[in-house]
């Protein structure tokens, strides 16, 4: 049966990398179709609304979408689209694995193979009682956890490494300290854990996390953490393996999933064929898994790695002279 998915090209390099990644896709020949929707500076300009009615219903009723990166200006109505997007349709599992390649920029040996999960819609990142006092002096501001924010994350990481044949499972938490909010999340990763008797489950302090995925990245496998420590963490994932252009991120929710590169909009080569595409086609791979297709995952995975091993049309950021459509050709002819 043909899986519609809503395709947003989104600002910047959004365009050029959707259209290198949509053209791996259509290489595959895989049973797609695709509806065009806009968001960002884009959808502003044509209709006034950073996220237009029409774009929110597409991603309602296909409940899948690939979405290239968005410009939140400043005064449209909110802080961030991103967040936004996460907020509306409860995507509450941020998903980053961050895997070693050949041929990237890293300082770190070549065995990470580290999944971030992150819990993507409260804790420190809920937006609640945002204060600053009227002499300016002291500020506050709300952390929530909740039991059933904590457990249908743990949840989730734990369904994943079941799925993904994965081993252990690391809670990274703070609760020595954040006694009440980290201690509930480790609490009821503590019960959700025991319900998982397959899968290995470790407890981190956060401190200690960082300090360990820097010395030895090999021993991680899934982690899973609340907003705020997730965040921080999946970016100094990113920096093991050479940085942002090889990130996809999940966004999933009961009801909907936004599958995208974690990188931004990239204005400073936007329009000049130079962005390297494998972040969104990384972000494609994992749209395909959730769809049941893991074959098809697994076959652009493939293509990927071996045209970064055969240094075939490579971007500027991994040392190449390629531009994105040679790049994604290179790929493309692998599948
Ligand atoms: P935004 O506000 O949308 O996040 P930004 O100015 O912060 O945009 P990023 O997209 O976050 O820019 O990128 C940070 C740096 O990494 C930039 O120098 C950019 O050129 C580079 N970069 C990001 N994505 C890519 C990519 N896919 N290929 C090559 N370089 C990239
Ligand atoms: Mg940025």
């Amino acid at each position: 049966m043909t899986q519609t998915i809503t395709v947003i090209h989104g600002d910047g390099i959004g365009p050029e990398i959707m259209d290198a990644t949509l053209h791996v896709l259509d290489a595959m020949k895989l049973d797609l179709a695709y509806e065009y929707a806009d968001a960002g500076m884009v959808a502003m300009e044509k209709t006034g609304e950073l996220l237009p009615a029409a774009t929110m219903d597409s991603i309602r009723k296909n409940r899948i979408a690939l979405k290239s990166p968005l410009t939140t200006p400043v005064g449209g109505g909110f802080s961030s689209i991103n967040v936004e997007l996460r907020k509306r349709f409860d995507l509450y599992a941020n998903v980053r694995p961050a895997k070693s390649f050949p041929n990237t920029l890293t300082r770190f040996p070549a065995d990470v193979d580290v999944i971030t999960v992150r819990e993507n819609t409260e804790g420190a990142y809920s937006a609640e009682g945002q204060e600053t006092a009227a002499d300016g002096q002291s500020a506050i501001s709300v952390t929530r956890t909740t039991r059933k924010g904590s457990e249908r994350i743990v949840r989730y990481a734990f369904d994943l490494a079941r799925a993904a044949g994965r081993k252990k499972v690391t809670v990274v938490h703070k609760a020595n300290i954040l006694k009440s909010t980290s201690g509930l999340f480790l609490k009821t990763a503590r019960e959700v854990a025991a319900l998982y008797p397959d899968i290995e489950c470790e407890e981190m302090i956060v401190d200690n996390a960082c300090m360990q995925l820097v010395m030895r990245p090999e021993q991680f496998d899934v982690l899973v953490t609340t907003n705020l420590f997730g965040d921080i963490i999946s970016d100094l994932c990113a920096g093991l393996i050479g940085g942002l252009g090889l990130i996809p991120g999940a966004n999933i929710g009961a009801d909907a999933a936004i599958f995208e590169a974690v990188h931004g909009t990239a204005p400073d080569i936007a329009g000049q064929g130079k962005a390297n595409p494998c972040a969104l086609l990384l972000g494609a791979a994992q749209m395909l898994d959730h769809l049941g297709k893991p074959e098809d995952a697994t076959r652009l995975r493939k293509a990927i790695v071996a045209t970064l091993e055969a240094k075939d049309s490579l971007t500027g950021d991994l040392g190449g002279t390629g531009t994105t459509m040679g790049f994604a050709k290179a790929i493309a002819s692998r599948v």
